[in-house]
This record gives structure tokens, sequence and C-alpha cells, in this order.
């Protein structure tokens, strides 16, 4: 009887019509609803937190944030930053994305390992190895080309309102399990789960690989913000360009389970000087007072790295996306993507019957 009914049911409301269900409202939570409106499904997103919210435990409301290619990790993985590339750089035409073209030099302290982020040459513009007077003596290589950044407090009202015009739905609502929201939306089939650092305390996933990762970050006012510059050895720092807010954003670090709100002076000090010594023609040693302010957030890590997979649970499909740590931005546009196809797939499997 309940399985005849189950049945009945699912003819009562075909696929397409039922909404996507996703749980978080961060880059990757809303630029995979935007692409899948643009392809034609319903969708809600429930999140506690939402695009123009500033909590440090909404990562996306921080980032710096830079396309940079990722060292170390797979081919599939490459291709995500790829497509959000190609779908970024579309968007940097208009100044209301938030997303930008910008000039970039890194400089390397030792020869690039063969699984380096030298691959992003065939992603970016303009790449060019650097000629060693051209770079401080105290590198061993230098690179530059043409890379993209993204004003957060731009993209995320940005895509909010393209959500919206799609078509989809915000509900600002915590839950304590993904359970919660099977019962919130009983004819969903399709669940994504894009709750970042809140798989660590969601009833029914409890990830224990997930690990807050805190960001602080000085943000200089400048209208010297057009090159963007990054070190990633001994040292890693990076100044990142925000043209859109006339300004750079000195990082960084990473501190692993420090989840203070407070500003500590001592690495806000410590970024400005390894800044000074990276490009010392942007940021001055000692910049006047009321031309910094400062940056908290919590990055969303996941030991072993991020999570990308589709389960299948009675009826319904679960999708996990979350463990973004320092590269949400980057990979947000290709995990999208993947998500989509991967909607698609379960899709086709409650269609073709
Ligand atoms: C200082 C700093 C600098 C960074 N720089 C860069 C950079 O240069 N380039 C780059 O690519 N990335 C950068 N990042 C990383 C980037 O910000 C993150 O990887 C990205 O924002 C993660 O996005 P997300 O959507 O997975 O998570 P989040 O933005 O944290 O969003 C999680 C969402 O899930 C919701 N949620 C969680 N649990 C629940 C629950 N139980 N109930 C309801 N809602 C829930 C939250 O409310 C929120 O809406 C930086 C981060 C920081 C902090």
């Amino acid at each position: 009887m309940g399985e005849s009914n189950h049945v009945h049911d699912a003819f009562q409301v075909p696929f397409a019509q039922r909404p996507v269900v996703i749980l978080g409202a961060g880059i990757i939570g809303c630029a995979t609803a935007r692409q899948l409106l643009q392809h034609g499904f319903s969708v809600v997103l429930v999140a506690e937190f939402l695009p123009g919210d500033q909590d440090i435990y909404y990562a996306s409301a921080w980032a710096g944030a830079a396309w940079h290619a990722a060292g170390g990790i797979t081919a599939d993985q490459r291709y995500y930053q790829a497509v959000t590339h190609r779908v970024m750089h579309k968007m940097a035409q208009n100044p209301e994305s938030g997303v930008s073209v910008v000039n970039a030099r890194e400089y390397l302290e030792q020869e690039p390992a063969s699984d380096s982020a030298i691959w992003g040459r065939t992603v970016v513009s303009k790449f060019r190895e650097l000629d060693p007077k051209d770079y401080p003596s105290n590198f061993n290589c230098g690179w530059a080309y043409e890379t993209l950044v993204t004003d957060p407090t731009r993209h995320m009202p940005y895509l909010r309102n393209q959500i919206l015009a799609l078509g989809g739905k915000f509900i600002r609502q915590h839950v304590e399990s993904l359970h919660e929201l099977y019962e919130m939306f009983p004819v969903s089939r399709l669940f994504i789960n894009a709750s970042g650092l809140g798989s660590k305390t969601l009833a029914d996933v409890k990830d224990d690989c997930c690990f807050p990762e805190r960001g602080q970050n000085v943000f200089l006012r400048t209208d010297n913000c057009k090159t963007l510059y990054f070190r990633n050895g001994k040292e890693y720092t990076y100044v990142i360009p925000r043209p859109l807010s006339h300004g750079v954003v000195l990082g960084g670090v990473k501190e692993q389970d420090n989840l203070s709100p407070e500003v500590n002076m001592d690495i806000a000090r410590d970024e400005i000087a390894r800044a000074h010594r990276l490009a010392p023609d942007i940021v001055p040693e000692h910049p006047a007072d009321d031309a910094v302010s400062h940056i908290i957030g919590i990055r969303p890590s996941r030991r072993g790295g991020f999570r990308l997979d589709s389960e299948q649970k009675d009826h319904r499909t679960i999708l996990s996306a979350y463990g973004f740590g320092g590269g949400g931005y980057a990979f947000s546009y290709g995990i999208a993507d993947a998500l989509v196809k991967m909607v698609e797939q379960a899709e086709r499997k409650n269609v073709i019957i």
C-alpha cells in the first residue's frame, strides 16, 4: 500500500518540477543554484547565512578572492578550476559581478615541482616566465600572467540577484540535520549539501575530516590596485588587488582550530611587513592607520580535500560539495558545473524508467 502510494506520488509531480534543495548559500551553494536555474531546474536554498551577511563562519563573505591554480591536485580538480576561470572571465565584462582581470606576478623559492601550480599556464592569459633580472634575487623563478580577482562584497549580492531573477528561492533557517530538510521538502528527490563547515556538526553527516581554518587579512586602501603578487614557499604571502573597492588584500595566515573573531595585531603587522617585502611599490612599510582595516573569516577546510560525490538514500539523491578550505572561489563554477551534470544523471534515472 505504502509503495503503491509512493509510485502514485512519483507521477503526481514531474521530476523537473520538484525543487532541488541546496543546503548552504555560500559561493558553492549559490554558484550551483544559478547554474541549475539556468538549466531549467527549480531551486530552493536553505541557509543560516545568506548573501550580504557578515559572520566569520560565512567564509564566502571574506575571501581574497583570487583565481590561483592550485598545486598538488588531480586532473579533474584542475578542470573544475579551468571551468571556473572560463565562467568568471565572462562575468568580468560586467563590473556588477565584482570580478576583475588583473596582472599577476608569482615568485617561487624553488624549482616548481611536477604537480605545481604551473599547470595553470594553459588557463590564464599572457603567461610568461620572468627573466631573473625581473624578480628579487632570493627567488628561484618567477611567472607573470593575467588572472581574475573577485570582490565578494559585490559578487555574493550579484549572485543573489541573479538567483532571484531566475526564480530561485532563499529560506533563512538553521537545520540540525539533512533529515530536517527531507521533512521540509517531501516531494523533492535531490538534495545538495553545500554547507561548508556545517558538515562537521550536521547530525547525519558529522564529517570528522572537516575543520575550521582561520584567516585574517589586512585590507589596505590604495588606488595602486592592478597587480596581484603571490609567493608560496618559506613564506605564504599574497597581495590581492580589489580594484572595484580601491584597495588590496594582504595575507595570509592559516590557523587551524582558532575561532577568535578578534583582530590579532601581531598577525596584521607581520602581514604588512611581508607584503611590503613582496610588493614594496604597492605596500608601504608603515601604512597610515586610516588606510587599514581587517578581515577575519573561517575557512571550511577538510583533511583529504573537498568532498564531491553522489549517494542514493531510498528514493533521494544526496550530493555532497563541501570542504573547499582556501579555494572555494577558484573551484566554484567548475563544481557547480559538475553538480549540474550529477543532477542530470539523477534526472535521467528518474524519468527514463
Ligand atoms: C581570509 C580568507 C581568504 C580567502 N581567499 C580565497 C581566495 O583568494 N581564493 C579562493 O578561491 N578562496 C579563498 N578563500 C576560501 C573561500 O572563502 C571558501 O573556500 C569558500 O567561501 C567556501 O564556500 P562554501 O560555500 O563552501 O562555504 P561558506 O561560504 O562557509 O557557506 C556555508 C553555507 O552553509 C550554511 N550552513 C552551514 N551549516 C548550516 C546549517 N546547519 N543550517 C543551515 N545553514 C547552514 C551557512 O549558513 C552558509 O550559507 C578565502 C577564505 C578566507 C577566510
